[in-house]
């Protein structure tokens, strides 16, 4: 550990911005022993694609399941 900012940051793989880990959401993706980190907003935009192409994670797993009370819930609705 050093007393630099740059300690703090992260490169997102996709948009090569560099993600502020203290103030901003970053995203740890897997697919087997690959591994990307994004930043909230390639997130945003590519998770569920990446879950299709059969990347998994803690965050991807989350938003899945969310998707999925969802889902529920639509299907509640339109009985
Ligand atoms: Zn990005």
């Amino acid at each position: 550990m050093g007393d630099s900012d740059t300690d703090n940051e992260e490169k997102c793989d996709e948009c090569q911005y560099m993600i502020n880990c203290y103030k901003e959401g970053i995203y740890i993706i897997t697919k087997g022993v690959e591994e990307r980190i994004w930043c909230q907003s390639c997130f945003d935009d590519m998770w569920k694609d990446a879950a299709a192409d059969g990347w998994t994670g803690d965050d991807i797993e989350e938003m899945l399941k969310r998707e999925r009370k969802r889902e529920k819930r639509k299907a509640l609705n339109n009985k």
